[in-house]
């Protein structure tokens, strides 16, 4: 399998086991693009420390998320309030001839059809990955079955 080139480029952006760039600047758009897998002799691997309420921190970047798989409403949720912001902000923004501002927000609407699709494409991928992998558990014995162990066991072969 090919490498994940965003991966790769967070791997790149690592100093030891975080990301670290020579300026706080940089550090910081490198944890923004934080993927929160690196690879390590060829294998894709993820440094998660669970908070154990379903969500935990990404060693790499220090990010906070959630393990959890995203149901189908709760994105159509939060896309609709991204959507309002983002339809209420370029309102005010070109009323008040911020162009700069404006036109940004104006190209980021229209991706956010498209990052709907994805997002629900891969959390009902991921879904089905995590419901596979809990039972495999249960037929197994595993006492581990938790909500979100397909994301933190993720990588780590
Ligand atoms: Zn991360």
């Amino acid at each position: 399998m090919g490498k994940i080139k965003s991966v790769a480029i967070t791997t790149n952006n690592m100093k030891g086991k975080k990301i670290k760039l020579s300026s706080k600047k940089k550090t910081k758009e490198a944890r923004e693009q934080c993927t929160h897998h690196y690879y390590s002799k060829g294998h894709m691997k993820t440094r998660l420390k669970s908070l154990g309420d379903g969500t935990g921190v990404c060693k790499i970047c220090g990010t906070r998320l959630r393990f959890i798989p995203y149901e189908k409403d709760e994105i159509e949720d939060l896309m609709d309030n991204t959507r309002s912001l983002c339809n209420h902000t370029v309102f005010i923004s070109a009323e008040l001839g911020m162009k700069a501002q404006t036109d940004f927000i104006a190209s980021f609407k229209t991706n956010l059809t498209n990052i709907e699709k994805i997002c629900k494409k891969v959390e009902k991928a991921g879904r089905k990955v995590d419901t596979i992998k809990k039972k495999k558990n249960r037929m197994s014995g595993g006492g581990n079955a938790q909500l979100g162990s397909f994301v933190t066991g993720s990588g780590r072969r």
